[in-house]
Parts: structure tokens; C-alpha cells; sequence
């Protein structure tokens, strides 16, 4: 392996972004084998080369950059995935509401009966079973 160890030295390597990519990758030739659409079957070949590309590129500030930009699209959806996901998780133990007045999310613990929430963004106070 020393061989490609020289070989990757003043290389960019593998970022957020290739590993994106070749998740989509994996994605399109499951797709291309069951549709055998033209596009698909170009991207199937296309991506590899692009990643690889990426991966051996020795103009490091470019390819960081690119990475930047995808990453600015890529940590909000991610985010709002994993508030989603861990949500899903604490509905055994946590009800939310939406405050009528400001639409601002309330978190409030289950099974308590009827109870008086009063919205810490505007102080608007509603009766809700819990
Ligand atoms: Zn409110």
C-alpha cells in the first residue's frame, strides 16, 4: 500500500461530497438496472468518472470549495432530518403543539391530562390535553 500512499500524497481524497456522490451512485445503477433509461445509464457512467476525478485531483482549494458549497446545502436538510428522526423517537414521552398566535413548536410531556401551556416566544396561553 505504500505505492498508493505516495501515489495520494498533494491529492484531494474522499470529502462529504464524493461520498455523497457515490451514495447516488449506488442509487442509479440499482435505477438504471430496473428502467434502462438513456439518462440514467449516462449518469451511471459519468459519476464514477466525476468522483474519481475529485478524489485524484491535486487542486485542493478548488475541490474544498466545492465541498463548502455542497455542504451549505446539504447540513440544513440533514439537520432538519435528524430534528425529524428524533422527534419521531420522543412522541412516546413528548406531544407537540404549534402556538396559535406565533406558530412557534411547544414541547410538552404526555399523559399529564388537560394542561395550560403558555408559549415562551409570545406568551400566548392555550388549554391542551396532554
Ligand atoms: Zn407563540
Amino acid at each position: 500500500m505504500n505505492w498508493f500512499k505516495r501515489f495520494m500524497v498533494g491529492r484531494y481524497g474522499t470529502d462529504q461530497l464524493s461520498m455523497a456522490l457515490m451514495g447516488i451512485w449506488i442509487f442509479i445503477s440499482i435505477l438504471s438496472r430496473f428502467t434502462g433509461n438513456r439518462i440514467i445509464n449516462i449518469f451511471y457512467i459519468i459519476m464514477p468518472i466525476i468522483i474519481f476525478y475529485r478524489i485524484f485531483s491535486k487542486n485542493i482549494a478548488k475541490r474544498y470549495q466545492e465541498n463548502m458549497k455542497f455542504l451549505r446545502v446539504w447540513n440544513p436538510i440533514k439537520n432538519k432530518v435528524k430534528t425529524k428522526i428524533q422527534r419521531v423517537k420522543a412522541l412516546k414521552y413528548y406531544r407537540y403543539y404549534k402556538c396559535s398566535n406565533c406558530r412557534q413548536t411547544l414541547r410538552v410531556p404526555r399523559g399529564k391530562g388537560k394542561i395550560s401551556i403558555t408559549c415562551p416566544k409570545c406568551k400566548t396561553v392555550m388549554i391542551k390535553k396532554s
